[in-house]
């Protein structure tokens, strides 16, 4: 079997203990590939190669950072059937979605972030005393990097490629379960030539390879994305040590459904925002909040286009929905269909494992699932599912659809469908997340802030937002 190693100093390196665990594909749920299960020694000797690389990397010009993350993308772009093939088997996405979606955005993101360090400016504060003042913004040193298993390269370089096209050094740890396009990453930047030691990628287990990050003492800042209750562990172990932190964690999100929306625009989109990459993406909506004169046609017409959907191989041009990422999340999914049931929830439609092992895919696959007739306050609409799991809510007025969006204990996302602009603007203001798309849904600008609030997080990334998180900002005053 293939056995997937860190990219240590520049090279290829097996762990120190010479131990592997199993990768299984979540389609067959078989191994086929072997990951290295590191440690503490693994990341020490990353942490040191980091160092060593700091100083010529921290000075190299912009302008030459530029030209190797733009390398990057490209290589990625030429690769993207690979990296897209290997992404679906590793994660259990439809293959459609990963060459769609996942690598041409995780090239972009190398791409934006090579350009956007040439656009980075100081702001400089002059004063009536004859003084000015400049913002001096300097890399920090050696970044950590810890992203989660769904969309495994997309968010792996959203971190990567602003620490270094900031002149820091990274330490990274993909997710365990999702560990191949990360590995498939390290070979490609040897390609594109970057520098021995300038990113460091250890693979394994978050308790032991993404807690020997978290608490090492030579890595001041650490971009983390993932559970709120692992994003809760490492902010208590980072806290004393006065690290810098951003913490992108979970979410609960609410769909807005007003009943003056363009309705067969809102209804394809709420269906991809519901189950896209089977419902494993912090920003889809989990809890759909559906204007009361409109509720029963959107009822009819959710479950019936809901049960168009293709669950299948997601090596197949026509499935919609692949496998979950592993038992463990399968499990914890279908528990949360119980759970519903046993608050009350009506089933309006899946709430079952698929079986396909006839076509010789023993896997993960869940039916896309439908729930009604729960309030706001059980555990099936506040706790995260992270699976293609969806409640259904009727509202009569602005002001309750506000009240129940904001009645979680998370804020990342929220979607509104309305054509009336006054309201565009008062609701945004009033829902309590860090983003809010309006008769969209996923429509990504780079440049803007990205994050939540409340147990979705803490610190923005995205455009000179990330560029600012891995800079430290010193001002010099000038009398003159
Ligand atoms: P986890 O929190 O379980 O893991 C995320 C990463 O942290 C993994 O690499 C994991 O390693 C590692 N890790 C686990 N324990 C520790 C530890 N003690 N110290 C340091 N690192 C550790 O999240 P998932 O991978 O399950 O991802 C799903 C979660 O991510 C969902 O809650 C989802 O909402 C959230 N998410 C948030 C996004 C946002 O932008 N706000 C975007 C995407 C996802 P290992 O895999 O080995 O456990």
């Amino acid at each position: 079997m293939e056995k997937i190693i860190n990219y240590i100093d520049g090279e290829l390196r097996e762990p120190v203990s010479g131990s592997y665990l199993e990768n299984i594909e979540p389609a067959t749920g078989e191994p086929y590939s072997l990951l290295a299960d590191s440690d503490r020694q693994d990341v020490e000797l990353a942490v040191e190669a980091a160092k060593k690389a700091f100083p010529l990397w921290s000075k190299t010009s912009k302008d030459d950072r530029s030209e190797i993350l733009y390398r990057i993308s490209e290589l990625i772009l030429q690769n993207l059937d690979k990296l897209a093939a290997a992404e679906s088997k590793d994660n259990g996405k439809p293959v459609s979605l990963a060459t769609k979606v996942d690598i041409p955005r995780a090239a972009h993101n190398f791409r934006f972030f090579a350009t956007a360090i040439l656009h980075f400016a100081s702001e400089s504060h002059q004063m009536e005393e004859a003084a000015i003042n400049y913002t001096m913004k300097s890399p920090i040193g050696v970044a950590g990097c810890i992203s989660p298993w769904n969309l495994p390269l997309y968010l792996f370089s959203w971190k990567i490629a602003p620490a270094l096209a900031a002149g820091n050094c990274v330490v990274a740890k993909p997710s365990e379960v999702t560990p191949m396009s990360a590995y498939l990453l390290s070979k490609l930047c040897i390609e594109a030539g970057l520098p021995k030691g300038v990113l460091n990628i250890v693979h394994g287990l978050g308790h032991k390879v993404g807690a020997a990050i978290t608490e090492h003492p030579d890595i001041p800042v650490i971009s983390f994305t993932g559970g709120t209750s692992t994003g809760a562990q490492i902010a208590r172990t980072a806290a004393p040590m006065f690290k810098k932190l951003s913490l992108e964690l979970g979410g609960k999100n609410p769909a807005l459904i007003f009943d003056d929306c363009k309705y067969e625009k809102m209804l394809k989109t709420v269906v991809r925002s519901s189950f896209a990459n089977q419902g494993q993406i912090c920003l889809c909506g989990s809890r759909l909040l559906i204007h009361s004169s409109i509720y029963d046609k959107f009822k009819k017409d959710f479950i019936r286009e809901v049960q168009k959907l293709k669950v299948g191989d997601p090596k197949s041009a026509d499935t919609n929905q692949g496998a979950l990422v592993s038992k463990a999340h399968m499990e914890k999914v279908l528990s949360y269909v119980e759970i519903a049931k046993s608050e009350g929830g009506k089933i309006l439609c899946g709430g079952n494992q698929v079986d396909l092992s006839e076509e010789g895919l023993g896997g993960y696959f869940v039916e896309p699932t439908v729930i009604e007739g729960l309030g706001m306050s059980c555990r099936t609409n506040q706790e995260e599912i992270f699976g293609p799991v969806v409640t259904i809510m009727p509202f009569d007025t602005e002001e309750e659809a506000i009240e129940l969006s904001n009645a979680t204990s998370y804020g990342l996302a929220a979607s509104v469908w309305t054509e009336n602009v006054s309201r565009t603007n008062r609701v945004a203001e009033q829902l309590h997340m860090g983003i809010v798309w309006v008769n969209c849904w996923l429509l990504r600008d780079l440049r803007t802030p990205f994050g939540g609030v409340k147990n979705s997080g803490v610190g923005r990334e995205g455009g000179f937002e990330a560029l600012r998180f891995f800079t430290e900002p010193k001002n010099v005053c000038i009398k003159y």
